[in-house]
C-alpha cells in the first residue's frame, strides 16, 4: 500500500506558505511505516522541533489502474476520509532551500493519521466541507471546491505515473491555517459532522 500525497493544492495555503502556485499538482509520497496506528497517540519525533498538522481529504482506491482518464476516475474510489499529513516543517524548509526532496520530513513514521471512511454517495464532493480541531478549537476549515485540482483530475494525474493499486490512498492537500503541535494537545477531524478522527499528541 502506498500513500500519495498532493501538495499546494489550495491557493490560500500557498499564500501563507509563500510558496509559489504550481503549474502542476506537487505530489510526494510517504511510505505504509508511516501510517499512525489505531488508537495510538502522535509522538513528536526528536527530530523537529515544528511539527505542523495539515488536515486533509483522503481518497481510498479501490481498482487497479494507470492511465486513467478524468471521466473514469469515479470508478476507482467508493469511499472519502479524512485525516492528517504530520509535516516537520522546520526540516521541511532546510530540505525546500536546498532543492533536496523532502522524504524525511513529510514520511517519518505516524506522520499519516488515517481516520475513518465514508461512502462517496454520502457528500457531495464538489462541496464537502472538512474542519481540524485543537483543543476544541477550530484551526483549519476546508472546502472541496477550493481544491485547484479535483479528486478526478488528480487520480488522472497520478496515474500518469503511479499505477494506482486496491488500498492506496490519497491525500488531496490541506487548507489555510496549518500550525504547530505540542505535548498535550487533542487534534479532531470532521468531514462534515462526522468525526473522522481524534488524536492525542504526546
Ligand atoms: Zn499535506
Amino acid at each position: 500500500m502506498k500513500i500519495i500525497c498532493i501538495g499546494r493544492n489550495y491557493a490560500k495555503h500557498i499564500e501563507e506558505l509563500d510558496n509559489e502556485r504550481p503549474v502542476d499538482p506537487v505530489i510526494f509520497m510517504k511510505p505504509d511505516s508511516a501510517v499512525l496506528l489505531k488508537k495510538n497517540p502522535f509522538i513528536i519525533p526528536p527530530f523537529s522541533q515544528d511539527i505542523h498538522y495539515e488536515v486533509e481529504v483522503l481518497v481510498k482506491i479501490n481498482r487497479i489502474g494507470k492511465f486513467i482518464d478524468k471521466k473514469f476516475a469515479p470508478k476507482y474510489y467508493e469511499e472519502i476520509g479524512l485525516g492528517i499529513d504530520f509535516t516537520a516543517r522546520d526540516l521541511q524548509s532546510k530540505l525546500k532551500a536546498k532543492g533536496l526532496p523532502w522524504e524525511k520530513a513529510k514520511a517519518f513514521d505516524g506522520s499519516a493519521v488515517i481516520g475513518h471512511f465514508y461512502p462517496k454517495t454520502h457528500f457531495d464532493l464538489d462541496n464537502l466541507n472538512f474542519k481540524l480541531f485543537k483543543n476544541n478549537q477550530i484551526v483549519q476549515e476546508g472546502n472541496t471546491r477550493n481544491m485547484l485540482w479535483k479528486i478526478d483530475e488528480i487520480i488522472a494525474y497520478v496515474s500518469r505515473f503511479f499505477t494506482l493499486k486496491i488500498g492506496d490512498l490519497i491525500f488531496t492537500g490541506t487548507p489555510s491555517g496549518v500550525g504547530a503541535v505540542k505535548p498535550g494537545d487533542v487534534l479532531v477531524g470532521a468531514l462534515e459532522n462526522n468525526e473522522a478522527f481524534k488524536i492525542n499528541v504526546r
